[in-house]
């Protein structure tokens, strides 16, 4: 029934003179979603993407990848009528109306535009003219022009298009306007919301993950990986770095007071991730922290894993509970994923009573036992990194 999508964006239409530039990139996001699938047309026109399905299209799976492009605040299935002629476009909008609505007894407005302002009717000749029509047609319908229950669309451009349903995008803006971040990426649930909430915000992801063989195993690997896919599907490709901590950890262990360990762990994964992020020109890292979650993301250790960052450290899940991640975690389907049972790098070598309240200046003393063989074993992690391009 539908051959055509027009896609609202709600925010975009905010951005003045940089607008096209907007545009641009959701027309290109929506193409590159939709390529996976088959051959649609996306076309940028007068304030609105269209999408055109010249062929045989499954519709919900359409839909579902129209669902994942950023600054797509609404999708209208659109049928199309072949013809500008009024009797052709009355006689569609009648079999519209007939087909979506069995029960014909609500009540509804008509909406009207004009492409082509050669069109013998005027947007509001079409809108009263098409409504006593369906009047006419349609005994149970009713006219409520301030609250209908339906609002019928009708725009006249070549062809006619029709519309009544709005699909729910998920809003934002799209990916690639808005610079890029290394996302510090763990097997768990949170760092993977993460990620999909600044990208949400138009901005590019990469990501980096630190595993321990072989006290993590391939198999928590590969659950990051999936996790990173399944965010792609968003977010657009994601270079992975996965970086071995092994000899780090087991340093830090050896070296360094066992209460400290996970802040001091934190800070060297804050400093290699950074690492990568100013080499692949990064303007912010992200990570998964919420205030007062674990012992180290109180505000102490936060403040102490932050201070050092060079960059900014993006954290959009700092005021959320974790039962509101979880809730995000299921809508973007990583949920079931993130709680599959493998081990965390940084659970194995968990203190029993981790500091909750360090004091930078005590770690940084600590972290000078670490003087001799850690610049060496950061530049190993480095140059042995992984990269795995997903998506
Ligand atoms: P998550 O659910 O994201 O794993 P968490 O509640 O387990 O978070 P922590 O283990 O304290 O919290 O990690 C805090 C943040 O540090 C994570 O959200 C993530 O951004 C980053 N992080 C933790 N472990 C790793 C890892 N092995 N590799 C990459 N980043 C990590
Ligand atoms: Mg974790």
């Amino acid at each position: 029934m539908y051959k055509a999508f027009l896609l609202k964006y709600a925010e975009i239409g905010l951005k003045g003179k940089n607008r096209g530039v907007f545009e641009n990139a959701l027309r290109d996001q929506v193409q590159f979603n939709l390529d996976k699938l088959g051959k649609y047309h996306v076309l940028r026109e007068q304030g609105r993407i269209f999408v055109e399905c010249p062929e045989e299209y499954d519709y919900e799976e359409t839909v579902e990848a129209l669902k994942k492009v950023f600054g797509v605040w609404g999708i209208c299935p659109v049928v199309v009528i072949e013809s500008t002629e009024w009797e052709q476009i009355t006689a569609g909008v009648i079999d519209y109306v007939d087909k979506f609505y069995p029960e014909k007894n609500f009540t509804f407005k008509v909406e009207a535009k004009r492409a082509n302002k050669q069109y013998p009717m005027t947007s509001p000749e079409i809108c009263v003219e098409m409504g006593s029509c369906l009047l006419e047609h349609f005994e149970g319908l009713k006219v409520d022009v301030h609250e209908p229950q339906v609002r019928i669309n009708v725009e006249v451009r070549n062809k006619t298009y029709v519309y009544s349903h709005i699909i729910p995008g998920p809003g934002g803006m799209p990916v690639g306007t808005g610079g890029k971040a290394m996302l510090l990426l763990s097997g768990g649930i949170d760092s993977p919301v993460a990620g999909y909430m600044i990208a949400k915000r138009g901005v590019t992801i990469e990501a980096t993950y630190f595993h321990a063989p072989p006290y993590t195993s391939e198999r928590a690997k590969q659950k990051v990986v999936d996790l990173a896919k399944i965010i792609s599907a968003y977010t657009g490709p994601i270079k992975l770095h996965v970086v071995n901590f092994t000899d780090i950890q087991l340093y830090i262990y050896e070296k360094c007071p066992h209460e400290e360990l996970t802040i001091i762990m934190r800070r060297y994964m804050m400093k290699i991730a950074e690492h990568f992020a100013e080499k692949h020109k990064c303007l912010g890292m992200i990570t998964g922290e919420s205030i007062g979650q674990v012992a180290s993301q109180t505000m102490y250790s936060l403040a102490a894993t932050n201070a050092v960052c060079k960059m900014p450290v993006y954290r959009p899940l700092i005021g959320f509970d974790k039962q509101e991640i979880v809730e995000i975690s299921q809508k973007i389907k990583t949920f079931e994923t993130s709680i599959e049972p493998y081990e965390d790098c940084c659970t194995i070598f968990v203190a029993k009573h981790p500091v909750t309240r360090p004091i930078l200046s005590v770690i940084e003393k600590s972290e000078e036992n670490l003087a001799e063989k850690i610049d060496e074993l950061i530049k190993t992690a480095i140059d042995t990194v992984e990269v795995i391009e997903i998506g």
